[in-house]
């Protein structure tokens, strides 16, 4: 394997092709959008300056990996000689679907059609290509140069040597493979998210305030950062998408997002990203909300 696709150039594209490319792979990144790409190749020289800080890598590895990443407008174009493809678009299922039927009438035929989706289904996405065998998840963690995880999902028709593939690559690449099957939320989110749903029950309900709920979890249970803060950081709006995957595909209320975030999400209060989620980001730093109707 030495041509890697990636499509979407975004916060995870961006981090999966500067992996590959430093790993020696060639990098086809593939975006819509001009800018995004070109956003995409500033991030990227940023994220290897800060490793050549902490001197983990030298300034000839940060050279020879941005010559590795060709950039493409066109997914037709830019799939083409890729002996893996890695699909980091917005998380959208037509989209997405969109996106397999294309990647697979101009792929090569060997090449193994990778997503990095969060929550749709992999068999689904398979079943919209004419290779479903020779489709996988690869669930990178942002951020991804850092984070060592990759969650690796096999679709109900993937191949166990496609999956075998996949999982010494991510070896190769220097991440830890974890192995899950195909249902809602896979493993990390099927966890992940009813706890941060929790979090935002016990506050809904009263049972203490945003600080208190994220100070009990960092500093009693040792998590670096506390469930509501880590929402802020997702996106309320795609913890809710989550949620709704997990509902509807087990069919158990148990998943329902609760009230508080839906009212939050119809609000425009998306975390991080709006400005104001559980705390205020406005102005760059981490601050309670003071004048909220959720009690701090
Ligand atoms: P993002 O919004 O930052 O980036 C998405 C990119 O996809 C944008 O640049 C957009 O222009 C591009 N795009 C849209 N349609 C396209 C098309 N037809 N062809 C090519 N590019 C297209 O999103 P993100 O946060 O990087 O998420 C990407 C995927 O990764 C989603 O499936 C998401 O669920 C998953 N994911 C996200 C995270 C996270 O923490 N952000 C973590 C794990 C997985």
């Amino acid at each position: 394997m030495k041509n890697v696709g990636v499509i979407g150039s975004g916060t995870m594209g961006n981090g999966i092709a500067h992996v590959f490319a430093q790993n020696g792979y060639n990098v086809h990144l593939i975006d819509i959008k001009q800018d995004a790409l070109d956003r995409a190749l500033q991030v990227i020289a940023k994220n290897f300056d800060r490793q050549i800080a902490k001197g983990k890598i030298s300034e000839d590895v940060k050279t020879d990996s941005l010559n590795r990443i060709e950039t493409f407008t066109n997914v037709l174009t830019g799939v083409a000689g890729c002996d893996l493809v890695v699909e980091a678009a917005t998380e959208r299922l037509d989209l997405k679907k969109k996106i397999f039927q294309e990647v697979d009438q101009a792929a090569p035929e060997h090449c193994i059609l990778a997503t990095n989706t969060s929550s749709i289904s992999i068999t689904e996405l398979a079943a919209a290509t004419k290779r479903p065998e020779m489709v996988i998840g690869m669930h990178f963690m942002n951020p991804v140069p850092v984070m060592k995880l990759v969650e690796i999902i096999t679709g109900y028709c993937t191949s166990k040597e496609v999956t075998d593939t996949i999982e010494k690559l991510s070896i190769d690449i220097g991440k830890v493979p974890a192995m899950a099957n195909d249902y809602p939320g896979f493993i990390a989110n099927r966890i992940l998210m009813p706890m941060i749903n929790e979090a935002i029950y016990t506050l809904f309900e009263g049972a203490g305030g945003v600080n208190e709920i994220d100070t009990v979890m960092k500093l009693g249970m040792a998590h670096p950062m506390g469930p509501l803060q880590l929402a802020d950081f997702i996106g309320l709006d795609v913890c809710k998408a989550i949620l709704d995957v997990l509902y509807t595909g087990f069919g158990n209320p148990k998943y329902a997002p609760c009230p508080l975030l839906v009212n939050m999400v119809n609000a425009g209060k998306l975390g991080v990203k709006s400005g104001e989620g559980f705390y205020n980001w406005s102005h760059g730093t981490k601050e309670l909300v003071v004048s909220s109707s959720f009690g701090e």
